[in-house]
C-alpha cells in the first residue's frame, strides 16, 4: 500500500494558493503559442478550461461526443452555484464556505483545494456576470441568493431553475470566441476511447469519430480529462443518458488512480421511479427545500390509505403529518445535507410511512410557502381584506416566478399539479464525489494528465452540498487549471509537436480496435441495456443508499460474474466502420462492469459510515453515519492492476490543521 503526495504548498492556509501562484514556472505568451493542449469533455470543467488555455495563447483540441458542446450533462443544472461573496450581509465568508463544504463532506475532503476553491468562488460570479449570466437579481437589482442544504447562510447565485444552462452558455460562448479565432479545434461527436503515455507522460487520445466510425489519432503536451461523473453505473440516475465513465476509466487502466469510487451522492428530491421500463430519473431541485416542507404522515393507517388512494394528503390536518426533517433536525430543518435527509426519507418509508403505490416517496408540500408569500403580496400591494383564495393565488404567482419551470416539469411527468397537491420525491443518485484522484495542481498520478470537475474526486469528501459542483468545475477551469498546467507545460517549450506517428500511438490504437472487434464480434443474444439495467440493480440494491458488509461482498461476486456474461453473450448490432449507438453503450457498460467491482470493494474496504457512504453496520443509536476517523481518515486511491479483484489500495493521509474534527451534527 503507498502513500500519495498531493503536492499541497506550504505555509497557512489562506495564503497557500498565492503563495504557490507565486513560486510556479510560467509558460511565455511567446511558447504558449508552440504548446498543445488536449481538453475532453466541453461541460462546464472542460468548457471553461479550454476557453482559459486558448485565451492564455495555447493550441486547444476539445472533444465531446455529443454534437455541440452547448449539450453537456452541465446544461441540466437546475439550483444554482455558491460562491462566498456574503452579498445577503448573512456573515458569509471564504472560511465558511470553506469550513461548510468540509463538514458537509463529512471531513474526508482536501482543507487546502476546499479552501482554494472558497478564495476562487466570488471571481466565478465576476467572471459570468461579465460574460452576461441572467444570474436572478432582487427587486433593486443587485444579485440575488437562495440557500442550499447544509448551511445557514444564503449563498447560492442562481438563474431561475436553469442555472448550469445559463452558465454553459456562458463558456461556450467564450470556448466559441476562441474557435473563431482558431485557437480552439473543437471536435464534437468524438468519443475518446483511449488515453497515449509517451514517455512516461500524456501525450494523446485514440478517438473514434462517432458518425463515420473512423479512429483517429489526437497529440498534445498535456490531456484534461473533463468527462463528467459515473452516475449511470446504477442505471437510473438523474443523469443525462450518455454520461458515462468511459474517458476517465480509460485513462485509470493506464496509470491513473481511482479515488474513492464509492462516495455517491443520492438526491433526496427526485420523482421516484414508476416502473420497470423507465430509463431515466428526474430531479426537482434541491432549491425547492428552500420553500417545500418534507412530510409523511404521522399514522401508518393514514399512510395505508393514501397508497390506496382512499384518501388525499390536502386532507390530512397539519396535526397528523410528521414533518420529520423539522422534527429530527431543528437547526437546519429541510435544508439538511443531502445525504443526511435522502437516509432520513428511507428511514420513514422502511418504517412503512411511503406515500406512492410503491410505498417509496415523501410529500414535499409548498402550502405554506404559497400562503406565506401571499399574505406577504396582499400586503406589500396594499390589499385589504383579501380571501384565502386570492391570498393563494398571489402566493402561487410568487412560486411560479421563483420555480416555475421546475414545477411544470413535474406536472408533465407525474400529471398532477404540485400547486393543489403536494409533489412526491424519493432519493435517487444524482452525483459522483469519487473520480480520479488529483494532487493539488490536478494532476492524476500521469505526469501531464490532468482531471477537473466531476470527472475528479477532489473537492467535496464524502458529500458534495448542494450548488458546489458548479461551483468546483468552473473553479478548475477559469481559476485553477490555467496556473497549474502551465507549471508542467514550462518543461515543454521546446519539445515541439508530438508526433502521431510513434509505436506508442500504434500500440495504444491496436488496444482500442481489438476492444471494439472483441465487442462486435460477442454475438450473444442480450442487448447492451439488459446488462447495464441488471448492473444497475445490484448497485441500487447492495450499495445503494445503505450498504453492508455481506451486500457488498455479494456485489463484488455477481458484477464479475455479470461482466464475464457480458463479454460472451452481448450482441451489438450494426458494424463498426459506421455511425452504431449500440457499439457506444457497449463500450461504456463495459467500462462500468469494472467499475462497479471496484466501486464495491472500496464500499466494503471502507468499514466506516460518512457522508453518502453509510455502511449499516457503522451508525449511531439514532440512525447518523458513524465516522472512523482513527483508521479511515484517508482518500482511497485505486491503482488498475488488470482484473478489478486485484486493484492495488494506496491512501492519501487527510490531515486536518485548521478544521476541528468533530461529529457532524445538524440538530
Ligand atoms: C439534474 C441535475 C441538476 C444539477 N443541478 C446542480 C446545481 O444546481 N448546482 C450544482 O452545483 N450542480 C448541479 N448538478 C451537478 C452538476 O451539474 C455536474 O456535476 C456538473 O455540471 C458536471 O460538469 P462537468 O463539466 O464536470 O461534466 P459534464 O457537464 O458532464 O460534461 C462532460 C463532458 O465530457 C464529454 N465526454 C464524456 N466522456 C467523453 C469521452 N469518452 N470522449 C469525449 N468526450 C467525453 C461530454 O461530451 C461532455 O462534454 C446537477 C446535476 C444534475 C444531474
Amino acid at each position: 500500500m503507498g502513500i500519495l503526495d498531493s503536492k499541497i504548498p506550504s505555509g497557512p492556509l489562506a495564503e497557500k494558493w498565492t503563495k504557490y501562484k507565486n513560486e510556479i514556472d510560467l509558460v511565455n505568451p511567446a511558447n504558449k503559442r508552440n504548446i498543445d493542449i488536449i481538453v475532453v469533455g466541453t461541460g462546464l470543467a472542460g468548457g471553461s478550461a479550454a476557453a482559459s488555455f486558448a485565451e492564455l495563447g495555447y493550441n486547444v483540441k476539445t472533444f465531446c461526443y455529443q454534437d455541440s458542446p452547448r449539450r453537456a450533462h452541465s446544461i441540466a443544472a437546475q439550483g444554482g452555484i455558491n460562491a462566498s461573496k456574503n452579498y445577503q450581509g448573512d456573515g458569509d465568508s471564504d472560511y465558511r464556505l470553506f469550513y461548510d463544504t468540509v463538514k458537509g463532506g463529512d471531513y474526508r475532503s482536501r482543507e487546502a483545494n476546499v479552501y482554494r476553491l472558497a478564495e476562487v468562488s466570488g471571481n466565478i460570479i465576476d467572471q459570468c456576470v461579465s460574460q452576461g449570466v441572467p444570474f436572478a437579481r432582487d427587486y433593486g437589482g443587485l444579485l440575488d441568493n437562495r440557500s442550499f442544504g447544509g448551511v445557514l447562510v444564503s449563498r447560492t447565485f442562481y438563474a431561475k431553475g436553469q442555472t448550469g444552462q445559463q452558465l454553459l452558455l456562458g463558456a461556450y460562448a467564450a470556448m466559441n470566441r476562441q474557435i473563431h479565432r482558431g485557437k480552439i479545434k473543437s471536435y464534437t461527436r468524438h468519443e475518446m476511447l483511449d488515453l497515449v503515455i509517451v514517455d512516461g507522460k500524456a501525450r494523446g487520445i485514440i478517438t473514434r469519430n462517432l458518425i463515420t466510425g473512423e479512429i483517429e489519432r489526437h497529440s498534445a503536451h498535456a490531456v484534461v480529462i473533463a468527462s463528467g461523473g459515473y452516475g449511470n453505473l446504477f442505471f437510473l440516475s438523474t443523469y443525462a443518458m450518455g454520461a458515462n465513465v468511459m474517458a476517465a476509466w480509460r485513462t485509470h487502466r493506464r496509470g491513473a488512480f481511482m479515488a474513492n469510487p464509492c462516495f455517491t451522492q443520492i438526491h433526496p428530491t427526485c420523482i421516484p421511479v414508476s416502473g420497470e421500463h423507465q430509463s431515466k430519473l428526474t430531479l426537482m431541485s434541491e432549491s425547492l427545500r428552500n420553500d417545500g416542507r418534507i412530510w409523511v404522515p404521522k399514522r401508518l393507517e393514514d399512510a395505508q390509505a393514501i397508497r390506496e388512494g382512499k384518501l388525499k394528503p390536502t386532507q390530512l390536518k397539519e396535526e397528523d403529518r410528521d414533518y420529520y426533517l423539522e422534527r429530527r433536525y431543528p437547526a437546519f430543518g429541510n435544508l439538511v445535507p443531502r445525504d443526511v435527509a435522502s437516509r432520513a426519507a428511507k428511514e420513514r418509508c422502511d418504517a412503512g410511512y411511503g406515500v406512492n403505490k410503491t410505498g417509496e416517496a415523501v410529500y414535499l408540500d409548498f402550502d405554506a410557502a404559497i400562503m406565506r408569500y401571499g399574505s406577504e403580496k396582499a400586503l406589500t400591494s396594499g390589499l385589504k381584506n383579501t380571501d384565502d383564495a386570492h391570498i393563494r393565488k398571489l402566493g402561487e404567482e410568487v412560486v411560479e416566478a421563483k420555480y416555475g419551470n421546475l414545477f411544470q416539469m413535474y406536472e408533465k411527468i407525474v400529471d398532477e399539479n404540485p400547486y393543489k397537491t403536494p409533489m412526491m420525491i424519493y432519493p435517487a443518485v444524482h452525483y459522483t464525489m469519487g473520480g480520479l484522484w488529483v494532487d493539488y495542481n490536478l494532476q492524476t498520478t500521469i505526469p501531464g494528465c490532468y482531471a477537473a470537475g466531476e470527472a475528479n474526486f477532489s473537492d467535496h469528501g464524502a458529500n458534495r452540498l448542494g450548488a458546489s459542483a458548479l461551483m468546483q468545475g468552473l473553479a478548475d477551469g477559469y481559476f485553477v487549471l490555467p496556473y497549474t498546467i502551465g507549471d508542467f507545460l514550462a518543461d515543454d517549450i521546446r519539445t515541439g509537436p508530438i508526433p502521431t506517428d510513434s509505436v506508442d500511438f500504434d500500440k495504444v490504437e491496436k488496444d482500442v480496435l481489438d476492444k471494439i472487434n472483441k465487442l462486435m464480434s460477442a454475438n450473444g443474444t442480450h442487448s447492451v441495456d439488459y446488462y447495464h439495467k441488471k448492473l444497475g440493480k445490484i448497485m441500487w440494491n447492495k450499495c445503494g443508499m445503505s450498504r453492508n458488509a455481506k451486500g457488498l461482498k455479494e456485489a463484488v461476486e455477481e458484477i464479475a460474474a455479470l461482466r464475464k456474461d457480458f463479454w460472451e453473450n452481448v450482441k451489438v448490432p450494426g458494424t463498426a466502420d459506421d455511425k452504431n449507438q449500440e457499439l457506444e453503450k457497449a463500450g461504456r457498460v463495459a467500462d462500468f462492469l469494472e467499475l462497479g467491482e471496484l466501486f464495491a470493494m472500496d464500499a466494503l474496504e471502507r468499514n466506516e459510515s460518512c457522508g453518502g457512504h453509510f455502511r449499516e453496520e457503522y451508525q449511531t443509536p439514532e440512525g447518523e453515519a458513524l465516522r472512523d476517523d482513527e483508521n479511515f481518515k484517508f482518500v482511497s486511491a485505486w491503482e488498475y492492476k488488470g482484473d478489478p479483484k486485484d486493484a492495488k489500495l494506496h491512501k492519501e493521509n487527510l490531515i486536518y490543521e485548521y478544521i476541528e474534527l468533530k461529529t457532524r451534527s445538524y440538530k
